[in-house]
């Protein structure tokens, strides 16, 4: 029996031992815990009661980058938040931050500048802080853009800059073609409007008339100002209006014709000489008062240095105003537009708000008030360090390297060339059908967005896109070709691209199972092995991406 009570105590003990060692251990995990919470408290800085202690501050001063506690804390993205942090740690988490961005130089999407000396850029340094707007602080600034203004306005061949006389060039800088082109427009409307009430003549029905092809930001104009969007379609093989197709469009309530120069598509200028004259003859007949908005924002820094027998400026009478990209092919980085006017009379006294500068009186014509004055600096930067013959030299060169990509490309044999010799700067171009053992012309089972995604691994940016309307069904890729795209990456781009097609052409195939599926799907039938047909895949709904170049 005392054996038993022995063993029942002895059991007790452990019981007894076992609890409270039990308790201890949770004691210690809610201490532990505690711990926890208070260190996560400290580490989260918005929240943290430590954050007075100078003993904090002082790490933060010394700390290195990647040794501080904000590297351990996860960014703000949706409250500022309460405390700041030191300036290299955030300098360094927003360079994180970017990194997964592209590189502009293989960003051959863009017409933009990705490349400018560094005197101009210590320029844009030197400039940063000045508002554009502030006239009276910075005349300096309004004198460099009326130089611009002046300049462009001549290049363009603008009567209001003649060889003698008075000079009353009229234009402004902007803070991108898409301004530019809104300034434009409303001249055009404001115009159209005038002139109908003069006449006696309703006024509310406006209409502009343009290619397919136009930029989104004449779709932008005419929703935000009411204009009715009388587009000319593109088909497959035409990319862009033609003079007789918009005489089609035109009536009494036309504001005017919106002249695509340089497609963003395929870089293709539009005939404008023959637009010209179509738009005459309108006149001539019906009093329309029809005039043009050339959308040089590329073209226009071009066609003057590559083309300069071409017409398509204030050489034509009814070119009312001109836009262009000071930021494409006037080599400047972004934001810098540019609108010229024919002349006074071309801009609706309406849109001119007359500004006291420097005892003088200075027309101002934007849509925005403050904007930097780094890129006009820099412009004017530009026109003096390269002069006429240094803007034809790097055209010349960019339709160098154009002629060799596009040779280059129709070699491998597996492309149509989409853009044209006389043009942007460009390469635009699509895969071609290829030939089967069957003799006959198949698609191919991958297309150009997939060309474009396997580019990218190499960093290379090289969209994919589909034509307007129409012409949906072509989709096509394009190399914009800038300043700072030598002859040597060109040969690497193409280098490229060969050894994408080789991965495609192995890879992105379809196993027999999948022929079969898709054959039973379309066909109602599985295939038989001299069925090839299914190799030539139909496009299928999905297919449509509607991507717009930039
Ligand atoms: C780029 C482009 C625009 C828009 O110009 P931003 O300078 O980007 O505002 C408009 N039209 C054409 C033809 C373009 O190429």
């Amino acid at each position: 029996m005392s054996f038993i009570k022995n063993a029942a105590e002895a059991v007790k003990r452990d019981v007894a031992e076992i609890t409270s060692k039990m308790k201890k251990l949770g004691k210690e995990e809610e201490e532990m815990s505690a711990n926890l919470v208070g260190h996560l408290a400290e580490r989260i800085p918005n929240l943290s009661p430590e954050m007075a202690d100078p003993d904090n501050a002082v790490d933060d001063l010394l700390d290195s980058t990647f040794a501080s506690r904000y590297t351990s804390t996860p960014m703000s993205k949706t409250t500022m938040p309460l405390h700041g942090a030191p300036a290299h740690v955030v300098y360094q988490l927003i360079t994180d931050v970017r990194k997964l961005d592209a590189t502009p130089a293989l960003n051959l999407a863009s017409f933009v500048t990705t490349w400018m000396e560094p005197e101009a850029e210590k320029l844009i340094h030197e400039s940063l802080a000045v508002n554009y707007v502030d006239t009276v602080e910075y005349p300096s600034s309004t004198e460099i853009h009326n130089r611009c203004v002046t300049m462009l306005a001549k290049l363009w061949h603008s009567p209001s800059v003649p060889d003698e006389g008075p000079v009353d060039a009229v234009g402004t800088g902007c803070i991108g073609s898409s301004e530019a082109i809104m300034l434009g427009a409303l001249s055009l409307k404001k115009k159209w409007e005038a002139k109908r009430k003069a006449e006696g003549k309703e006024a509310t029905k406006p209409n502009l008339v343009m290619g397919a092809q136009v930029h989104v930001c004449w779709q932008k104009f005419c929703r935000y100002f009411d204009v009715e969007e009388r587009y000319v379609p593109a088909e497959v093989g035409r990319y862009v209006a033609t003079p007789e197709l918009i005489r089609d469009l035109c009536d009494e309530n036309t504001i005017g014709v919106a002249v695509v120069f340089g497609s963003t598509y395929n870089g293709e200028f539009e005939d404008v000489e023959g637009i010209d004259k179509v738009l005459s003859e309108l006149n001539a007949k019906h009093d329309w008062g029809l005039s043009i908005h050339i959308d040089g924002a590329s073209g226009a820094f071009v066609a003057p240095f590559l083309y300069p027998d071409l017409k398509w400026d204030f050489r034509l009478d009814n070119v009312a105003s001109i836009n262009a990209s000071g930021h494409k092919y006037g080599l400047v980085y972004p934001g810098l537009g540019w609108i010229i006017w024919r002349d006074a009379t071309h801009l609706p006294e309406a849109m001119v708000f007359w500004e006291a500068y420097l005892g003088t009186m200075e027309r101002s014509i934007t849509l925005n008030f403050s904007k930097p004055a780094t890129n006009i600096i820099a412009q004017y930067y530009v026109f003096l360090r390269l002069g006429y013959s240094g803007y034809r030299k790097i055209m010349m060169n960019l339709d160098i390297i154009r002629k060799r990509l596009v040779n280059a490309l129709s070699r491998t044999g597996h492309f149509e060339i989409l853009s044209k010799d006389i043009g942007v700067p460009l390469v635009a171009f699509r895969l071609k059908t290829v030939t089967g053992s069957d003799g006959k012309e198949h698609h191919r089972l991958y297309d150009e967005f997939a060309l474009s995604d396997r580019l990218r691994m190499r960093g290379w940016v090289l969209p994919a896109y589909s034509m307007p309307d129409n012409a949906g069904d072509v989709k096509l890729m394009r190399v914009t070709i800038r300043e700072d795209f030598s002859i040597g990456m060109a040969d690497m781009l193409v280098a490229d691209i060969e050894d994408a097609l080789k991965w495609l052409d192995t890879h992105f195939t379809f196993s027999r199972e999948d022929i079969n599926k898709i054959a039973q799907a379309q066909l109602g039938r599985r295939l038989s092995r001299f069925d090839s047909s299914i190799l030539a895949r139909p496009p299928q709904d999905d297919d449509k991406q509607v991507v717009r170049p930039c």
